[in-house]
C-alpha cells in the first residue's frame, strides 16, 4: 500500500515538473517570436530611409557631383534622410527603455500651459507649411501647475501635436486644451480636423509600428512608435490616455495630468 501511495505522490510530482516545463518553454517561445518580431519591424523601419539616403549618393558618384546645384540639393536629401534615421533610433532607444522600465521619472511642479506654447513655438514652422494654425484655449490660458515629468510631457505634447500636423488637413486647425476636472486631475486635450480614423484601427492605436494607412504614413515620415511612446509616459505617471475620432471629421487625443499640491 505504502509503494502505490509514493509511486502516487511520485506521479503527481513528475506530472507537476511537466506542466511547469510546459509553460517555460511556452512563455520563451512568446518572448522569442516578440524579440523576433520586433528585429523585423526595426529593420523594417530602417531600410526606407537607408535606400534612399544611399540613391543619393550614387547619384551623386555617378556624376550628379559635377553640377552645383544638383549636387547641393542631392546633399540635402541625403542630409533629410540621415535626420529621418536619426528620429527613428532615437524613438528605438526610448521605446526599449520604456519597455523594460528602465526609464525613471523626474517629477517636480511646473505649468502645463507655458508647455504647451513652448511646444507651439517649436513647431510653428511644420504646421505653417500646411497652413495649420495651431490654437490654445483661451479660457485655461492662465498658467496651470501640474506635478510631472515636464522633459517627458514635453515629449508626449510634441508626439501628438506633430501627428495633427502630419494626419491634419491643409488650412485645418489644431487646439489645445486643458480642463480642471474634479479633484486633483487636468485632462489636456489635442484636437484636430484631420482625416479621422476608422472605428477598426482604434483598439491597436497605441501598439508599436502599428499604422492605419502603411504607405501614407511612412510618407509622412515618423517611426509607427509615436503613440507607443505617448501611451507608455502617460501610464509611467498613473495617468489615462483616451482617443476619439471619427473618419472624415477628426480626432481627438487626450491625457489626463495630476495638478501639483
Ligand atoms: P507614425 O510614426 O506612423 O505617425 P504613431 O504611433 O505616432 O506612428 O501613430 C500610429 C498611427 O496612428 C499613424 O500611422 C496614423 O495612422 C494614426 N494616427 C495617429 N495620430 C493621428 C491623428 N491625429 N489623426 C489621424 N490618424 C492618426
Amino acid at each position: 500500500k505504502q509503494i502505490s501511495t509514493d509511486m502516487e505522490t511520485l506521479t503527481k510530482e513528475i506530472g507537476r515538473f511537466a506542466e511547469n516545463k510546459k509553460l517555460e518553454i511556452e512563455t520563451l517561445k512568446i518572448r522569442e517570436n516578440y524579440r523576433k518580431e520586433f528585429i523585423g519591424n526595426v529593420s523594417h523601419e530602417l531600410k526606407t530611409p537607408l535606400f534612399t539616403v544611399q540613391g543619393y549618393i550614387l547619384t551623386l558618384l555617378d556624376g550628379a557631383m559635377k553640377d552645383k546645384k544638383v549636387r547641393k540639393k542631392y546633399l540635402k536629401r541625403a542630409e533629410k534622410g540621415v535626420e529621418r534615421l536619426i528620429y527613428i533610433v532615437k524613438d528605438l532607444d526610448m521605446i526599449t527603455k520604456l519597455e523594460v522600465g528602465g526609464l525613471s521619472l523626474n517629477k517636480t511642479d511646473f505649468d502645463i500651459v507655458k508647455l504647451i506654447k513652448n511646444v507651439f513655438d517649436l513647431l510653428e514652422m511644420k504646421a505653417s507649411k500646411k497652413h495649420i494654425v495651431l490654437t490654445f484655449d483661451k479660457e485655461y490660458a492662465s498658467q496651470v501647475l501640474v506635478y510631472g515629468d515636464e522633459e517627458r510631457l514635453q515629449q508626449v505634447l510634441t508626439n501628438l501635436i506633430v501627428n495633427a500636423i502630419k494626419y491634419g488637413k491643409k488650412d485645418g486647425t489644431i487646439e489645445v486644451s486643458v480642463e480642471h476636472l474634479i479633484k486633483n486631475k487636468v485632462i489636456v486635450r489635442v484636437t484636430d480636423n484631420g482625416e479621422g480614423i476608422e472605428k477598426e484601427h482604434i483598439p491597436r492605436l497605441f501598439e508599436r509600428f502599428y499604422r492605419v494607412d502603411k504607405s501614407g504614413s511612412r510618407k509622412e515620415g515618423g517611426s509607427g512608435l509615436g503613440l507607443a511612446i505617448v501611451k507608455h509616459i502617460v501610464e509611467a505617471h498613473n495617468e489615462k490616455i483616451y482617443v476619439e475620432s471619427q473618419f472624415g471629421i477628426g480626432s481627438e487625443f487626450s491625457f489626463t495630468l495630476e495638478k501639483a499640491k
